[in-house]
Order: structure tokens, then sequence, then C-alpha cells
């Protein structure tokens, strides 16, 4: 393969060994190393770009080629809520059009609510506006390989092609070594860029081969996942959310008979579940959405006394409770389990290295943000290097990079700070730690510019 025309940014004489290495190996712009939803839409997003769509851009995906065609009629156990943010850039590049021709369930309400107390908390457009989809991860996926394949003389995709080494680049002015990346694929074949965006989860070889520190914890918390048909047909347009001392559990709407479950709990009572029978296991759900057992006298009187003083201070800030549906059928093999935890990589970018995704955060899925800030990170990150395109700069330099960790670690931290005390507020039968969240969770339902300013930051 020939090098391409804009190589020689670098003098030739300056890097002998990637002239040496450059005739067995390949040169691109761009090389995005995990196709998961975020490098897919990564690569999507850059082979989109009219400052970017002529540089030479691949995508390496360990795994095999995920295409949903036709779509089952089972729905799938991984399922994400989608902001309207991330619709926005997933209509960007067009796959957002091949969800919707696949499969989608819209939502125009949640509640959220405490298994200690009965302050509860909704978030609604006044049910004009949907507030965000539920969307299997399969389809998101599925939707960016179509795009891909759309794209494909524009964006190279290999899949089962797994990087197992990088190299990172030496300075010029040392003289020796390549001033680019090399990176060793499992198949022998090594390639050279000017950028790697680290997009391969949160094992991330980038970000480990590259020294990056991460800040991590586990949360001693499994997600059960599973599909639950309805006892009855509705509208079944709700994303419902209870806080149980042991972790919040979530429904969320997949079409008026099913919904998709996220219980977030102990590994030793994760793995009682994923024993159960079918049967058993409907009636843990069913229970753990409408049982009072964790309610106290003391708890209820404060809370309805706290209740009544803020509804004297703001009388129209009340909401209706809504009775979240019973289920009645487990769907078939659909339960499946999935340790929490936490991390953050201190730095998102290094000298020709960016990260995105669950590569560099990772967050508890209470909030439903983990997908959404990646795709944060993809649209930020395509606005700095279509700028550093149209500058005529070097796209691995750190100098856009930089305003890329900025931009992101701004917006990405407090969020990981709020789903982190979240989850501690809540994962406790404590009466003060109660009462406090009672209050905080009544107070800020009573008062609707607040409640606005947290959907409009949650849906970015
Ligand atoms: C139970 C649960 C529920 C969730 N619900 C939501 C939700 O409602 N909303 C939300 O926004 N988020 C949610 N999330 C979080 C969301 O699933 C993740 O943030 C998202 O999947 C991360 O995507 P990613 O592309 O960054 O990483 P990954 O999905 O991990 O993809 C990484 C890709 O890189 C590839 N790869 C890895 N190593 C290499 C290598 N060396 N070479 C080449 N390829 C490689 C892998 O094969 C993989 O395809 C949830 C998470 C869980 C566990």
């Amino acid at each position: 393969m020939p090098l391409p025309l804009c190589l020689p940014i670098v003098p030739r004489c300056l890097v002998p060994q990637l002239c040496r290495s450059a005739a067995s190996s390949t040169f691109y712009d761009v090389i995005i190393s995990g196709g998961g939803m975020v490098g897919s839409a990564m690569a999507c997003a850059i082979g989109s770009h009219p400052h970017l769509r002529h540089k030479r851009i691949l995508l390496l995906e360990a795994g095999q080629k995920k295409e949903w065609e036709p779509v089952p009629e089972q729905f799938s156990n991984r399922v994400s809520s989608i902001t309207p943010g991330s619709a926005t850039l997933l209509s960007s590049f067009g796959a957002w059009d091949h969800i919707c021709a696949m499969r989608l369930k819209p939502f125009k309400r949640m509640q959220v609510w405490d298994a200690c107390s009965d302050a509860l908390i909704t978030f609604d457009n006044e049910g004009m506006v949907d507030m965000g989809h539920i969307i299997e991860n399969d389809v998101i996926t599925s939707a960016l390989t179509r795009q891909l394949d759309a794209m494909s003389g524009v964006v190279e995709v290999q899949y089962r092609s797994r990087a197992v080494g990088y190299t990172w680049p030496v300075p010029y002015s040392s003289g020796e070594g390549s001033p680019f990346v090399e990176i060793q694929l499992a198949d022998g074949r090594s390639l050279h860029t000017r950028l790697v965006i680290g997009a391969d989860g949160q094992n991330s070889m980038v970000r480990k081969s590259g020294g990056l520190k991460t800040i991590q914890w586990n949360y001693n918390h499994v997600a059960v996942v599973a599909n639950l048909q309805l006892s009855e047909s509705t509208e079944n347009n709700v994303a419902w959310q209870r806080f149980l001392p042991t972790g919040p559990i979530a429904l969320l709407p997949l079409s008026d008979m099913w919904s998709s479950l996220v219980w977030s709990t102990s590994p030793e009572h994760a793995s009682e579940l994923l024993k159960m029978d079918d049967e058993s296991f409907v009636d843990a759900v069913n229970s753990a959405f409408w049982s009072s057992e964790h309610h106290s006298d003391f708890i209820s009187s404060a809370g309805s006394l706290l209740r009544s003083a803020v509804l004297f201070l703001q009388p129209s800030g009340s909401s209706s409770r809504q009775l979240p549906p019973s289920v009645s059928h487990l769907g078939d093999k659909s339960r499946a389990a999935f340790p929490l935890g936490l991390s953050h990589a201190t730095e998102y970018i290094r000298q020709r290295m960016a990260l995105i995704g669950d590569a560099a955060h990772r967050v508890h899925p209470l909030a439903g943000q983990g997908v959404n800030m990646g795709f944060g990170d993809v649209a930020s990150l395509v606005h700095h290097l279509s700028r550093a395109a149209f500058d005529g700069l070097d796209l691995g330099s750190t100098r856009h990079l930089l305003a890329y960790e900025t931009e992101r670690q701004r917006q990405i931290l407090p969020l990981m700070a709020t789903i982190d005390l979240l989850k501690r507020l809540y994962n406790t039968k404590q009466p003060p730690l109660v009462l406090l969240r009672t209050f905080g969770l009544q107070a800020t339902n009573a008062l609707p510019p607040l409640k606005e300013q947290i959907m409009a930051f949650a849906s970015k």
C-alpha cells in the first residue's frame, strides 16, 4: 500500500524506521480501536464530516460484524435509554433512520421513587415531547453497521481484528523511532496512524498501554437484566425506577406488552435471582416495585410533614403518583447479570491518542448515562478534529486534543459525581439519610425550574 500523499508533513529523513516499516504496513490518518456503540458512532461521525471524510479512517473491531437482518421477534436483554442529544448525533450521520426502521420505544415520563418513604420525583414534558427512547444495544450497533456499510468508500472497517500492542511515538527531535503510532494486530500485521482513538471499552488496552492512570472502584453491585411481559397491554410510555435499600430497580418500556428490567443488587441476591424459577422471579420483581416492607412509621410521618410544608410553599409543584404495571411472564432465556463499577481515566488524551466511551469513563447504570456520555465524547471530539483538519493541523497533536479533554471532563466529572452520590445516598436504610433524601426528592419535585434544569442536563 503506498503512503498517502499527506504523510510527508514530517520530513522522511527524520523517520527512517517509519519509511522502512511503511512498505510492509498500512498508514491511516485515524484508527479507531473498538467498534462497540461508541467506536462505531465515532467512525460514522468522522466519515460523514466534510472536513474529515477525505482522511484515511480505519475502524478495528475484535468481534464479528453485527447485523440484525431481519430483526428477531424476541427483544434482546441489553437495552439503553437514549437521550434526545444522542438521538441528534445519531441522526446527524444517518444511523437514526436505520434505528427507526428497526425498533425503538419512546417514553414520555419518568417516575423515580424511594422504597423507604413516600418520596417521589417525576419528569415529563407535559406528556407532549418524548423524553428519550429505549433501544436495544443490538439495534444501535446494527444501525451503525448499516451506516458504515453505506460509507464503505470512506471508512474502512476490519472485523475480527484485535489490537494486541501499541508503540507510542517518540519526540521528533530525538531522530529515533517513528513519530506515529504503530499498532500490532493479533494476526501479525502492523499499522501506523497519526491518531488512535481508544473506544475499546472498560478494560481499554489503548488506555493501559498509553500509561493513563485510572480512578476506579467496584460497587459490589450486580445488574440483573431480563425482559418481562406485562400483565396487560398499556401505552407503556413511562420509565420506572424504585430505589430499594439493596439498589435501584428499573422497568423500561419496550412495547405495549414488554418491558426491560435492570435490577442492581448485591452479588448474593443477584445469584439468587438468577437461580429462581421463572414464576418466583416474576413475583420477586412485582414485590420489589409494590411492597412497603421498607417503610417505617417515623419516616412516613416525617415525610408527610415535609410534603405538606413543601406544598404550602410551592402549591403548583406537586405531581401525581402513577402505579407501575405488574409483570406476568419472563422472556425466554432473557436473564443475565453484569458486575457494576465506576472508572475514570484522569487524562483522556496523550499525543496521538484520545479515549472515548467506557474506555475513558464508566458509571453505574442508575441514571442511564453511560453510552450517552460516550456519544457526547464523539460529538465533542469530531468537532475539535474537524477544526484541526480545517486549519490544516496534525490530527494527533495535543493542542486540539486538550480542548476535547477539557470540554468533556467539565461535563462528565459533575455527572459522574452525582451518579456516585445517588448510588451511595440510596444504598442505606439509616433514618437520617432516608429523611435527607426524602426531603431532597420532595423539594426537587416541587420546583419545576430545578427539574427542567436536571432534564436539560441529563438529556444532552
Ligand atoms: C446493565 C447495564 C445497563 C445500562 N444501561 C444504560 C442505559 O440505559 N443508557 C446508557 O447510556 N448506558 C447504559 N449502560 C452503559 C453502556 O452499556 C456502556 O456505556 C456502553 O456499552 C459502552 O460502549 P463502548 O462502545 O464505549 O464500549 P463497549 O461496548 O465495551 O465496546 C468496546 C468494543 O471494543 C472492542 N475491543 C475491545 N478490545 C479491543 C481490541 N484490543 N482490539 C479491537 N477491538 C477491541 C470490543 O469487542 C467491543 O466491541 C448500561 C450498562 C449496563 C451494564
